[in-house]
């Protein structure tokens, strides 16, 4: 591609991204905790890319400090068998050890690899686990093939990436079993439609993936698969399914946090869906140049998608709107602007329109 291609484009984006506010930058994501810095005083750096914490003596985060994601991954122990719960954000060094490899220093039980959804920034080492257990969605059926699933570039908001052999498919409300500790299994979609949660109730731990994490990044509800009033059902759900002494563990930001901050999710996700939500527009640094509405009550923001949900935002029907609007515009270049120009150039090089 040419590079006025890519110029343009991007110089569009950022323009647009101007007009409006910037109410999180990157650098005060996490606060006082800069990139390269731990999590917690419990997370101690175990080589140049990762920071482990040892949550108890069976269950493990294992962070990426240096990543821009923030990301920690979890495993979680039992007697005979270990679960991890999502693969990395995909950008350590090349040569570094894998999500696998450093898992394996903390468990000699089988790992088996659970995704708590398919976004990019938690998959990246997906295949270097003998296989992934998927939860069991229509769609997810649908494309398992010979055996594997390849998630999309949709599904990762990235590329498509290579295939992973399924393991198994467990459905909500399961419980598995990792000896002498049960997880219950829960597909909450809202972030995404394949959103995973994982809860054991003799710990009172619940991992929660990106459903809910708290940094100051915010909730994202604009992705293709969003949806915010399944979001507002299930934040529902897993407040029954908890209580007030329940540690929840997050996809991002500073693993541990407590039910306070559900709640409060709930809360703003309940003023949305029932249709009296204080959006105002802005931008966000995941996505640039879009104006995104978010919802914010002090240190929680919920982003969504601007002017319509997400799935119509993301439908055929925003494409032909867009189409439409683009065709309009043309014309009117075409039939307004364009007279306007042409013949002032004729004037100043004095040439006369022939007939
Ligand atoms: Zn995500």
């Amino acid at each position: 591609m040419r590079l006025w291609k890519l110029m343009v484009p991007v110089a569009l984006c950022l323009a647009l991204a101007g007009c409006f506010e910037r109410i999180v930058e990157p650098a005060d994501v996490f606060g006082n905790i800069r990139q390269g810095g731990n999590y917690s005083p419990a997370s101690k750096m175990i080589d140049d890319w990762y920071a482990v914490e040892t949550i108890d003596i069976q269950t493990f985060a294992i962070n990426e400090p240096r990543s821009s994601q923030y990301n920690p991954p979890y495993l979680i122990v039992g007697d005979t068998q270990a679960i991890m719960f999502d693969a990395g954000s995909g950008e350590r060094p090349a040569g570094s050890q894998s999500m696998r490899e450093v898992a394996e220093r903390y468990t000699d039980k089988p790992i088996t690899l659970i995704l708590s959804h398919f976004h990019y920034d938690h998959i990246y080492d997906a295949a270097k686990f003998e296989g992934v257990t998927l939860i069991d969605r229509p769609e997810i059926r649908a494309n398992i093939r010979g055996g594997t699933y390849t998630i999309s570039a949709l599904e990762s908001v990235d590329a498509e990436m290579p295939p992973l052999k399924v393991a198994a498919v467990i459905a909500d409300g399961d419980v598995i079993d990792l000896g002498g500790r049960r997880l219950d299994v829960l597909n909450l979609p809202g972030h995404t439609t394949e959103s995973v949660v994982l809860l054991d109730r003799v710990s009172n731990q619940v991992f929660t993936g990106d459903f809910i994490y708290q940094h100051l990044g915010g909730i994202i509800a604009f992705s293709p698969a969003s949806d915010l009033q399944a979001y507002k059902a299930n934040s529902t759900r897993l407040l029954q399914l908890t209580n007030a002494d329940t540690l929840f563990f997050g996809a991002h930001g500073i693993p541990r946090f407590g039910r306070g901050w559900l709640i409060l999710m709930d809360s703003e996700l309940g003023k949305i869906v029932m249709g009296k939500p204080e959006y105002r527009y802005v931008a966000h640094y995941l996505a640039p140049g879009i104006p995104w509405r978010v919802q914010q009550n002090g240190s929680m923001y919920i982003y969504t998608t601007p002017l319509v949900d997400p799935p119509l935002f993301w439908s055929k029907w925003t494409v032909m709107v867009l189409a439409g609007l683009c065709t309009i515009t043309l014309y009117l270049l075409y039939r307004v602007v364009f007279p306007l120009v042409v013949p002032a150039r004729q004037k100043r090089s004095g040439t006369k329109p022939g007939y």
